[in-house]
């Protein structure tokens, strides 16, 4: 299939090649017919799957020819990020049409916002809390908008959004096309996607699973390993643009600071940072100016940076949808990719369901010319290292194999509670 079969707006198809797409993705192939129809959609989609696009074409689509000057398009993100990323796809697309996008998010100025929500952009890309506040100052007129996109559902629910979303909605027309996307379907988006759809079609692409395009190796280490074990590896493979994924804010900024402190070009990505911070972080990976982005998983959301050839798990996340949603990062759009995860023992049910999820087992690997007898260099003396090694647990391969030596006093335990918020 070819982008010229759908039968686009001349203005809105140079945009497609404004962007350098040259066919269209799966889920383009199946939601653009069905949105310029007018349909209400539920795509069942992750981000790398080209679903900003799928949504974004049939919106420009549909409003190029349309009035100017006032709300038409409504986009509904959980993270600023994610909502610059989309707002950028619209511009990008939506170069010759003349429409205007402006995105709505907190931590930055209202008035920019007032005027935009007031006329000045036809689609606006909103993340709830915000959104909110401005309708409740009486500062944006959603009167005449006719295209509603819920972005990442299931992301708004995990974050506590769903309240404010249906406050959103109940300001909308009831006339209008919906479309909205999750990558699960849990019961709370079933029961959203029942009030906001009319006699919508589902659009599914695959399982939630990883692109094919990815290649999956793990590094079995002892936690005090991790941050040499890095280093290491980042030395080996030279990546152009890595994302690194730890546990903690903290973690995320320790790392980037470390990784930077030996040459490595690393910033980080999390919650604590401010708006401005975050945005300059973000500019400077996609730029090159930082080839390593150390971030968690909340700060982290719907990063879409398409050259992301990478994606460390250096802290392994906590369910298998996660790991797909960090793997889904990397080898987008037929673009190849490598996914590497530092796993410790306590890693090894977290591997075996994301074998299960996969269908495969993950490729155990051993980095070469790597000093897995080195110390720990947080151990504070010989007491640390005076517990034997403990045994090996369940079915896979060693952790550390050819016989290198475990120091079990140096292990941490990470059992507790893995904070999801970034
Ligand atoms: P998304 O799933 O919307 O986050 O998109 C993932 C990435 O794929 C983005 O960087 C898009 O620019 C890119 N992309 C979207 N559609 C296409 C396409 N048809 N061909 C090539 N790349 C695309």
């Amino acid at each position: 299939m070819h982008f010229t079969d759908f039968g686009l707006h001349p203005r809105v198809a140079s945009g497609i090649g404004v962007a350098g797409y040259e066919n269209p993705t799966p889920i383009q192939e199946k939601a653009i017919p069905l949105m310029m129809a007018g349909r209400d959609v539920m795509g069942l989609a992750q981000t790398g799957t080209g679903k900003t696009a799928a949504f974004a074409l049939p919106i420009l689509h549909h409003l190029v020819r349309g009035r100017r000057g006032r709300v038409r398009a409504l986009v509904v993100a959980p993270t600023r990020e994610l909502a610059e990323q989309i707002h950028d796809t619209f511009r990008t697309l939506g170069r010759a049409t003349g429409l205007r996008s402006a995105t709505v998010y907190g931590g930055v100025g209202m008035n920019p916002q007032i005027q935009a929500l007031g006329g000045r952009a036809e689609i606006i890309v909103a993340c709830p809390g915000r959104l909110l506040d401005h309708l409740q100052q009486s500062n944006a007129d959603l009167s005449s908008v006719e295209i509603l996109v819920l972005d990442e559902a299931d992301h708004m629910f995990d974050m506590g959004f769903l309240p404010d979303v249906r406050r959103i909605l109940r300001q909308l027309p009831s006339e209008r096309q919906t479309l909205m996307f999750s990558a699960t379907m849990p019961p709370d988006i079933r029961s959203l996607a029942r009030d906001a759809l009319r006699d919508s079609t589902i659009v599914q692409i695959g399982h939630i699973a990883p692109a094919e395009t990815v290649s999956h190796a793990i590094y079995p280490v002892e936690q005090h390993q991790k941050t040499a074990i890095i280093k290491h590896l980042l030395g080996q493979f030279d990546p152009q643009a890595t994302l690194v994924f730890t546990r903690t804010k903290h973690g995320a900024k320790r790392l980037a600071q470390q990784l930077d402190r030996v040459g490595h070009l690393a910033v980080s990505l999390q919650g604590n940072m401010s708006q401005n911070k975050r945005q300059q972080a973000l500019d400077g990976f996609r730029q090159g100016r930082y080839r390593i982005l150390v971030a968690t998983d909340i700060a982290a959301r719907g990063i879409d940076v398409i050259r992301v050839s990478h994606v460390v798990n250096y802290d392994m996340p906590t369910t298998a949808d996660a790991y797909t949603h960090r793997i889904g990062r990397t080898g987008r759009a037929e673009r190849k990719g490598e996914a590497l995860s530092l796993i410790t023992r306590d890693d090894e049910d977290m591997v075996r369901t994301i074998e299960r999820m996969l269908g495969k087992p993950l490729r155990r690997v051993r980095a070469e010319g790597f000093d897995y007898r080195a110390p720990d260099p947080d151990s504070r003396g010989p007491t640390e290292f005076a517990r034997s090694p403990r045994p090996q647990r369940g079915r896979g391969a060693p952790l550390v194999q050819n016989g290198s030596s475990r120091k079990g006093g140096a292990r941490q335990r990470h059992r507790s509670r893995r904070g999801r918020r970034g």
